[in-house]
């Protein structure tokens, strides 16, 4: 009898939970998916059930580069529309056609994105048009097929405690952002069989805002975002020029990307591109150095999962070197040039 009774549960609480399904929305840059895009598609597939991707961008992009999309490990299906108007990710253009796709007897559970820029502006937009919270940044999900509910982790107070968040069955479609340093990115597959369906536009006439143009910082460096060494410099730098002529040959020597804390950019060493913390870019690279860097918690924030971190400070009682795995007590125009002589032998 108990084993029925069980059974009886087992079946209700399956038959009326839908298995999840996430849209996810892939965001692309100069042909290539971006890699913060492979790692919210690994969150969507930890939810455990079917993963449906959306491509938007101007039709000579599309056409060109959905074809990497549909190579992607844990896509099932892969939507794509293209126009003139999603030639740049304005979320007052792209949102009706979220919006569409989340309404019309959707089969969607989730909507998913990257912490992007692009996304922190679209996935709120749209979950304030169809009533339903969003949640960001988030680093950890569970999804509860029995109770149809997806649990949540984000990091609050500049990442000094993380909070758990519940969607329960009462939110019809669960929203989120994902921060990439916490899901590896997911893998191309050249076997995958991913269904693909091109959409029709939702152009909006007369659109509230207009994108003008974009103007991308170049370098040849590894993408700070994405790079697995960041050699960082702080306002120990002393000026535009002492940063570049100090910290460019080690992150050339170790083929590193270049950050840099508030107090460099804010001073003008370094492009605000560069800022890596609490309102600047979250890495987490196999290596991060931080040279003349005091290791304020709005840093640490940006920077404190990176696998391994060494410090370079001359004040040996720097918070930075709470966080370090090698802490270097010293002046930095003296190490750094030390470490590119013995880096080139
Ligand atoms: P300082 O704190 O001035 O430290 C310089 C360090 O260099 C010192 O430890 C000193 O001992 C060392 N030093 C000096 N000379 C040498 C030398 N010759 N050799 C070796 N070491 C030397 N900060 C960020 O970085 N990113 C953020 O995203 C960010 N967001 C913020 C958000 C808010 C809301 C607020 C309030 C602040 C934020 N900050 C952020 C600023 C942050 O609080 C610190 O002010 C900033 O990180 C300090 O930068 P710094 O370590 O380069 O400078």
């Amino acid at each position: 009898t108990r084993a029925l009774v069980c059974h009886r549960a087992f079946v209700r609480a399956y038959a009326t939970s839908p298995s999840p399904h996430a849209l996810i929305f892939l965001e692309h840059r100069a042909g290539a998916i971006e890699s913060a895009s492979l790692s919210a598609l690994t969150a969507a597939e930890q939810l455990g059930g079917q993963v449906t991707g959306l491509v938007v961008g101007s039709p000579e992009e599309v056409q060109v580069r959905f074809e990497c999309f549909v190579r992607l490990k844990g896509l099932t299906s892969l939507f794509h529309s293209s126009s003139s108007q999603y030639a740049a990710p304005m979320a007052e253009i792209i949102s009706p056609l979220l919006e569409k796709l989340l309404t019309d007897k959707s089969p969607f559970t989730h909507l998913v994105s990257a912490h992007s820029s692009a996304a922190k502006s679209l996935l709120p937009r749209v979950a304030a048009k169809l009533d339903i919270p969003a949640v960001s940044d988030v680093i950890s999900i569970v999804h509860d097929l029995s109770s149809n509910s997806t649990t949540f982790t984000r990091p609050i107070y500049a990442g000094n405690a993380i909070a758990t968040i519940k969607a329960s069955s009462s939110v019809p479609i669960k929203v989120f952002t994902v921060r990439s340093t916490a899901f590896s990115a997911a893998e191309s597959d050249a076997d995958a069989k991913v269904e693909v369906k091109s959409l029709d536009p939702i152009d909006v006439s007369d659109p509230p805002s207009e994108h003008i143009r974009t103007s991308l910082t170049q370098s040849d460096r590894p993408e700070l975002g994405a790079a697995s060494r960041v050699v960082s410099g702080g306002r120990a730098l002393k000026n535009a020029e002492t940063f570049e002529s100090t910290l460019y040959p080690l992150a050339d020597a170790l083929g590193a990307a270049v950050g840099a804390s508030r107090a460099a950019v804010d001073a003008g060493y370094a492009d605000n591109s560069l800022q890596v913390g609490q309102t600047g870019k979250v890495v987490a690279p196999e290596l991060y150095m931080a040279l003349g860097i005091s290791g304020a918690i709005q840093h640490l924030a940006g920077m404190k999962d990176s696998k391994l971190i060494v410090a370079v400070n001359k004040d040996p009682d720097a918070p930075i070197f709470q966080v370090a795995d090698v802490g270097l007590v010293g002046d930095l125009f003296e190490i750094v040039p030390q470490l590119v002589e013995k880096l080139k032998q």
